[in-house]
Order: structure tokens, then sequence, then C-alpha cells
């Protein structure tokens, strides 16, 4: 099993960082986790398209590049029509409207889009993906993929709660948010992890590695490993592309 990060920024890219976009594969089945801003033209460099797609939200840094996905599809790749594309409540319908794209639509043909929800599910090839609620202003899922005996666990975005860490629970690789850095305070935002709660996170559910992902822009990475180390003793790297990671 394998992870590789297509980009890892979190809200928006920037010249060298695309924003949220993560390929999982085993064998010969791949899938990508989220397709941020500017994260279309890397899945087009990483070679074939994935078997399928999954959304965690509809947030714009998780699914934007869907629209241009869709546009290569519509006009270069005909033959990949149907691709799997699996999102919470609310995120396919924000990206048809986007695209103008009633039920009729080549939208509806080229993806071939199916709800999940907390709980649900789902089997790729050899990979299979069982879906937990995040905790986000709109409707959101993490999500665990296994194949062959391992495990890798995406936080998508969330805030303290929700089930990543029941999701997460032995995981051998952990993909989780570190939004922000510095010590949560009593105002803080609920919808998003610091550093030091994605270490705790990491420890309390027993994974056994931990990749911080979707940090501020302007944010410097090593803070956040080390701050998520005061709380995690196993190894933690922080997300940027072209990080791979072999299970
Ligand atoms: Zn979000």
């Amino acid at each position: 099993m394998r992870l590789s990060v297509l980009g890892s920024n979190g809200t928006y890219p920037t010249p060298d960082r695309p924003a949220s976009g993560y390929l999982v594969s085993s064998g010969a089945t791949t899938v990508l986790l989220d397709l941020g801003p500017s994260v279309f033209p890397a899945v087009l460099a990483a070679g074939p398209l994935p078997d399928a797609i999954v959304l965690t939200h509809g947030h714009v840094d998780h699914c934007i590049d869907v629209l241009s996905l869709f546009n290569y599809l519509r006009f270069d790749a005909t033959e990949r029509w149907g691709l799997p594309v699996y999102a919470p409540a609310g995120t396919i319908e924000r990206l048809a409207a986007f695209s103008g794209a009633g039920p009729d639509h080549d939208f509806f043909r080229a993806l071939r889009p199916t709800l999940v929800a907390p709980g649900t599910v789902v089997e790729v090839g050899e990979l299979t993906m069982r879906f937990g609620a995040a905790v986000h202003p709109v409707p959101a899922v993490c999500v665990r993929v296994e194949a062959r005996g391992k495990s890798i666990v995406y936080s998508g975005d969330t805030g303290p709660g929700g089930d990543l860490e029941k999701l997460a629970h032995g995981a051998d690789l952990l993909l989780c948010e570190a939004t922000h850095q510095g010590t949560p305070g009593p105002d803080r935002y609920p919808h998003h992890l610091f550093a030091v709660e994605a270490g705790a996170l990491a420890h309390d559910a027993g994974v056994r590695n931990l990749v911080l992902t979707h940090i501020g822009p302007m944010l410097d990475p090593d803070v956040s490993v080390h701050e998520a180390a005061a709380r995690f003793t196993g190894p933690i790297r922080a997300a940027e592309p072209g990080l791979e990671v072999a299970l």
C-alpha cells in the first residue's frame, strides 16, 4: 500500500504546493483522496487516471479541480467516462451547479457520483474504504482505506470530535489535518485541528505513523511537526508534494 502526496496546502495553493490531493494505491488499484486547486495537473503528471475519486467535502480547496477533470474527460478522455466519485451530501451539487449541469448533462456521464455518509463502506478494486463523520461546517467525512492488511486514514477537514479517532484506531498511517499551530484556546475555531491535537489523536488512536497536512501555507511545517511530537512519539512527517510512503 502506498501514499503519494500530490498537494498538501491548507486552504489555497501556492506556486510549488497544490491544495489537498493524495493518491492511495495497492497493486493495480489507485484512488485519489480530494482534488483541490492545482491538483489536477499533478494527477495528469502521475500517470493514468485513478480508479475512483473521494471528495471529503465541498469546500473549494478540496474539490474545485473536479471541474478541470470534467473538461479533460469531456473533450480528451471519453474512454474514461463513468469515473466513480464518492462524496458526502451537497458536494457534487455544488460542482454540477458551477458547470450548469442538469440531470442529463455530460457531467453525470463523465463522472459517476455516489453519495457517502458516516458508516458507508465502499470497495474499489482491492481497496476497501470506510467513511466516518468529520466536524466541519458542511457535510464532511474522514476515510479509512485498507488493503492487504494495511491501513491509511485521512482526516479530511475536521475539528475535534467526530469519528476520526475511532476510524484511525491502530492504523498504519494517519494523514491528519493540522491547520493551526500553538495552543487551542477557548475561542479556537472548532472546525480544524491544531498540530498538538493531531499528535494527541495519533497517540490516542495508537497509529504507527503520522503525516501532518493541510498546514496553513504561511506556517513553517517543522514547527507543526515539533508541536505534534509533544503528544505522539512515533514517526511524524509533514506532507509535501512528492512525498511517498510505502507500507
Ligand atoms: Zn474545509
